[in-house]
């Protein structure tokens, strides 16, 4: 009946709607109680040169555990995380967590090639003022050195602000710290960016690495990306490397690092325990 008085009105009490609505307040109120239950956990995905196969570092990747709904992947809540300001505490704790275990790994692991451990930071994280000093702040109780910690960041947060962006982004060059393009090529990006900011790596999206023994309209893309970046001084991990071709065909277009689930699905820290024991 609803429906055919009023379309809008109809379209409010849908039982789906509904559902999503509740879904994501119940979501909402969990996520507050999960920063407190400490629920949350990093796996850690590895990255590997490909020119002599040795791991260089690992991408912190966050995992939520929630009491009664199980695992819950980072892409369905860091949205509501971001809007309800959550990503302050939970991007602190990911930072710290990550910091200290590259630390114990370091303790545990002295004669193992020298790892560095990445980590993704949202786009309100990183626009916070204090964001710099926070960053150093972890690093100092931590005992983490500054080269051994990466900043990824996506582009499309660099775009937003490009003066604001390059003063973050000198500051934390000037303080040691490397910043790594997320997902790069996803973004309404402009390639004038790379020329203005200073830019450590760009990880090429796995949209890219997926066509890149299929269609040589990617392999293009790809090799003029790796060119580009080389040229310009900028180092390049490749994201999403699901199969041998694509390994292959990769390792043939220069010296990068490469991480996907070929090479080694994100670990549980213990997992990535034995994964670093397995390369000594
Ligand atoms: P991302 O930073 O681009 O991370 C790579 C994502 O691709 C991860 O998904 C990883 O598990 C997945 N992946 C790795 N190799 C392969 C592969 O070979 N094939 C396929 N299909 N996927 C692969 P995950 O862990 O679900 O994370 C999704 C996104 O959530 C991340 O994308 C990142 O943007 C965000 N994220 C994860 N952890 C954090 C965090 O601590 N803070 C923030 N702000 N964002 C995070
Ligand atoms: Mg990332
Ligand atoms: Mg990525
Ligand atoms: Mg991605």
């Amino acid at each position: 009946h609803a429906k055919k008085w009023n379309r809008g009105q109809y379209s409010i009490f849908h039982p789906d709607m509904r559902l999503g609505a509740l879904t994501r307040l119940q979501l909402e109120e969990d996520l507050r109680k999960a920063v407190e239950r400490q629920e949350f956990q990093l796996h850690y995905q590895p990255i590997v040169s490909v020119e002599n196969n040795q791991t260089v570092g690992f991408e912190a990747l966050l995992r939520w555990q929630h009491p009664s709904r199980g695992f819950v992947p980072p892409l369905d809540f860091l949205g509501i995380a971001e809007e309800t300001g959550l990503i302050i505490p939970i991007g602190k704790w990911v930072l710290y967590e990550a910091c200290r275990q590259l630390r114990r790994w370091q303790e545990e692991f002295p004669t193992a090639s020298p790892l560095y451990v990445s980590v993704n930071v949202s786009p309100l994280q990183v626009n916070q003022v204090d964001f710099i000093d926070r960053v150093m702040l972890v690093l100092k109780e931590t005992g983490v050195e500054a080269n051994c910690l990466k900043i990824e960041i996506t582009e499309t947060v660099l775009m937003e602000n490009l003066e604001a962006s390059r003063l973050k982004l000198e500051s934390l060059r000037n303080n040691g710290i490397e910043v790594y393009i997320d997902d790069f090529g996803t973004g309404y990006s402009s390639f004038s960016y790379l020329q203005n900011l200073p830019i450590d790596v760009l990880k090429i999206d796995r949209a890219f690495i997926k066509e890149l023994t299929k269609d040589e309209k990617s392999q293009r893309i790809v090799q003029t990306i790796l060119r580009l970046a080389s040229s310009m001084g900028i180092g390049i991990v490749a994201e999403g490397v699901e199969t041998a071709e694509q390994l292959d065909c990769f390792t043939q277009m220069g010296n990068q690092s490469v991480q996907g689930y070929y090479i080694s699905k994100p670990l549980e820290s213990s997992a990535a325990n034995s994964w670093i024991r397995s390369t000594l």
